[in-house]
């Protein structure tokens, strides 16, 4: 039995211990206010500055252009696959989506309560195991915006380039925010759940580029419109107080352990060693296309999938907690977001290998 715990999990994920610990020792008096974070007025000089310091921290670690605003969200990615359609199309307009796996279909099935969807290309056949290369998508010059999902955290793909498109490059990147450098400047959006690499759940990233915010349609509560939650610095209503904490703090971790780039070489580093294990073995398997395979959400099987159930709890006992595959897809995913050290890998790495001497 071994003490340290990692924590697998596709979201919430696993914070840095100095970041859980710095939540811990500041709670009771946050910044001298004499009151925790969680009991401060959002309109306090105190919560607006942290609000001004976190965007601030963003655009310096994704060189975030001044034509775009931050906004922080409620309601999750999920909320985001409905409002995309009521926020940026105009009545009858459609709009492009790229079908690349769980997530994709997702927010497809919730966008077209709203809106005409054409889906432009589709994994379906590969089972989503592949993504469809840029030559074969049909995009529709006339759509309001195309929308693809950067990361599919279940079927464990990501898009590796982002193309230049003459409508807005809508993303989804729930699942791989901040651990790679972006051409912002190809996207009208990008939207992020905090919970995976940057905090915990409550809070949703959204980036904008300003000419695609306009006056909420009728239909759309004001709470949820870009245009409205902009035009108040994301103070409509009362924002997710903790969460955004929690992201400043995130942020500043970033920022002292390297910035984007040094997350994106960790997480090469940790994919590469997991990915590596799986190929050298018979007993391991990952069906995804190499060239599609995602450096956060590393998706395997054994080829003896009657030892699943087993690898889950012994791994669960060895401390390698959460690495059950998506409900709907099965097998074995580890999600390595920003905080996992690679010393994590390393030790699933070990017991995978001690597993399949045992078993294979
Ligand atoms: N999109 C992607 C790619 C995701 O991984 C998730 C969460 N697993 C979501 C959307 C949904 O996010 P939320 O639960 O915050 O609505």
């Amino acid at each position: 039995e071994r003490a340290e715990r990692y924590n697998f999990a596709s979201g919430p994920a696993m914070l840095p211990k100095e970041v859980l610990e710095q939540i811990r020792e500041e709670l009771p008096n946050w910044r001298n206010t004499g009151s925790s974070v969680l009991e401060q007025p959002f309109t306090s000089t105190a919560f607006k500055q942290l609000m001004v310091e976190t965007e601030a921290d963003l655009r310096t670690l994704l060189t975030i252009p001044d034509n775009y605003r931050v906004l922080f969200m409620q309601g999750g990615a999920s909320a985001q696959f409905g409002l995309l359609p009521l926020n940026l199309l105009r009545s009858g307009q459609s709009a492009d989506y790229l079908e690349s796996g769980h997530w994709a279909r997702k927010a497809i099935s919730e966008a077209r309560r709203h809106s005409p969807v054409n889906v432009i290309a589709s994994g379906t056949e590969q089972a989503f195991t592949a993504l469809p290369p840029l030559d074969h998508w049909q995009l529709d010059p006339a759509a309001g915006y195309c929308h693809v999902t950067s990361n599919e955290t279940g079927n464990g793909l990501q898009l590796q380039e982002f193309p230049e498109l003459s409508v807005p490059l809508v993303a989804d990147m729930t699942s791989d925010f901040l651990t790679r450098p972006l051409p912002l400047e190809r996207f009208g959006l990008i939207y992020a759940s905090a919970q995976k690499n940057l905090g915990v759940a409550g809070l949703c990233i959204v980036i904008i580029r300003n000419d695609l915010l306009r006056a909420p349609p009728p239909g759309l509560p004001t709470a949820f419109s870009y245009a409205a939650q902009a035009e108040q610095q994301s103070r409509f209503n009362t924002p997710p107080t903790f969460a955004l904490y929690v992201t400043g703090l995130m942020l500043r971790w970033m920022g002292r352990n390297g910035g984007v780039p040094a997350m994106a070489a960790a997480a090469q580093q940790r994919s590469r060693l997991l990915y590596r294990c799986v190929e050298n073995s018979d007993f391991y398997l990952c069906p995804q296309r190499p060239a599609d395979r995602s450096p956060i959400n590393v998706c395997f099987q054994l080829t003896k999938p009657g030892l699943t159930e087993t690898f889950l709890t012994e791994a669960e006992r060895n401390g390698l907690a959460n690495l059950r595959g998506h409900a709907a897809i099965g097998g074995i995913r580890a999600s390595l977001y920003n905080p996992m050290p690679l010393s994590g890998v390393a030790r699933l790495v070990e017991f995978m290998t001690d597993f399949e001497r045992k078993h294979g």
